[in-house]
């Protein structure tokens, strides 16, 4: 993990920016039309810095921002790139209009912490992890600098149900949507012939995952898929650039969770008990699995428990 966040070259003309200390990642692809820039960071001062680093770097204008999906830490900084259409996926803006209710104008300018949470950690956040609950406080500090006082966030301009590809000389860009995942708006983007994924949210390289109101079986499911696909460089949405060893890695933690919460149901286990007991030992020493581990046990029990 770097202190500072960088622009790193993965491949010619596809660089990723990587968040400091696991902080979300972004990227950016050169094309002869100008660059497609990929996420747009957590807060404006962090977007502007990547947006003049890719300037710096590349020399060339920028074409578009494509937003991987809702979440406040990719899209915060989507304001630094308002002179550019903002593609999404359908159900980015559903999900942005459900978490962030009416627009004031062009934007959304949040202050309500209740709200905020929502859109950083999904619709059911303060389901999972009430006010008063000893977890809330490492929220309340996870937003607490200045730059989230008001929480600017734009929608995306244009949205696609599915698929959209980017025909460009020598590359095709492909975003995919495959189903919920992480959150039910998640977007990968492919270049098929550098062999480079920009996954979103799909991985955390180096921490553990935040369940939230995403969908465990088709996170799972969506992991198994990229699996599949032929890749050298993995781009996760936190951490350093990886490879596929890592994405199954992370996949066996997502199946180590519900194996654990699977059996706890099975054996009539309260939610409680279940939030105390289940444990996943050979993950312990992963980044954020004492604070988040509860409450993914917490949130796979209410999905599991249904079904
Ligand atoms: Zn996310």
């Amino acid at each position: 993990m770097t202190n500072e966040p960088k622009l790193v070259t993965v491949s010619p003309g596809v660089h990723a920016w990587i968040g400091a200390g696991g902080d979300s990642n972004a990227g950016a692809i050169e094309t002869p039309d100008g660059v497609l820039v990929i996420d747009a960071q957590q807060y404006p001062r962090l977007g502007r810095m990547f947006r003049d680093s890719i300037s710096a770097t590349t020399g060339k204008p920028l074409r578009m921002l494509i937003d991987t999906h809702c979440h406040l830490d990719h899209t915060h900084g989507n304001v630094v790139f308002e002179d550019l259409p903002i593609l999404a996926h359908d159900k980015c803006l559903a999900a942005m209009h459900a978490a962030l209710g009416p627009l004031e104008g062009d934007r959304w300018k949040i202050t309500d912490f209740s709200t905020k949470l929502r859109i950083l950690f999904g619709t059911n956040v303060n389901e999972l992890v009430p006010e008063g609950d000893p977890y809330r406080a490492w929220f309340h500090q996870r937003i607490g600098l200045p730059d989230y006082d008001v929480v600017t966030i734009l929608p995306p301009t244009q949205t696609f149900a599915d698929q959209f590809v980017f025909h460009l000389p020598n590359e095709t860009v492909r975003l995919d949507y495959w189903g919920p995942a992480h959150c039910d708006n998640d977007i990968v983007v492919y270049l098929e012939k550098s062999k480079v994924i920009f996954l979103g949210d799909l991985v955390f390289n180096g921490r553990y995952p935040w369940l939230g109101d995403g969908n465990l079986d088709g996170w799972i499911d969506r992991l198994s898929h990229v699996m599949t696909l032929d890749i050298s460089v993995a781009i996760p949405g936190h951490g350093p650039p990886t490879d596929m060893k890592e994405v199954a890695r992370f996949r066996d933690m997502l199946i180590a969770i519900r194996a654990g919460v699977e059996k706890a149901i099975k054996a009539g286990w309260s939610e409680d008990a279940a939030v105390r007991d289940v444990q996943v030992p050979e993950f312990a020493h992963v980044s954020r699995y004492k604070e988040w581990m509860p409450i993914d046990v917490k949130a796979a029990y209410r999905q599991m428990r249904g079904r």
